[in-house]
């Protein structure tokens, strides 16, 4: 079973292709697609397909899509040019990060200096 949809959660439903955006990379397990409000010049949400909440639960339920998920991110980072300069790869977890969609994502940002994480 490769895609849980949860039709309450967006990023399932962007799995589902329910809703559209737009896609720079997929495999069997993750999805990436650009941020419909980008916070740099390179912004990019990496996710798996299955519905984890955050990236705690995911860790602990599948260490596979985990590791998914990272050579997603890196090869998300590769094609967009980001390994030269570098880049940042951030996973908002639960209330005190802000995290507001509760489908587990990493924010790839580069394109620019970034500055201090918590500028
Ligand atoms: P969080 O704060 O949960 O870590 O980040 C959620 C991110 O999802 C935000 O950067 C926000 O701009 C992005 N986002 C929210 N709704 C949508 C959507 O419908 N499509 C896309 N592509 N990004 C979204
Ligand atoms: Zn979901």
């Amino acid at each position: 079973k490769i895609c849980e949809v949860d039709t309450d959660c967006l990023f399932c439903r962007i799995v589902a292709g329910e809703i559209p955006a737009t896609v720079v990379h997929e495999t069997d397990t993750t999805l990436a697609f650009r941020d419909i409000d980008p916070k740099a010049p390179v912004h990019v949400l990496v996710i798996p397909k299955t519905h984890h909440p955050d990236v705690v639960t995911l860790a602990r339920q599948d260490p596979a899509v985990s590791a998914d998920l990272l050579s997603a991110a890196a090869a998300v980072a590769e094609a967009e040019g980001l390994l030269a300069d570098g880049f940042r790869l951030l996973f908002n977890t639960g209330v005190y990060a802000g995290q507001e969609v509760f489908h587990v994502h990493g924010h790839v940002l580069g394109g620019e200096p970034l500055g201090p994480m918590l500028a």
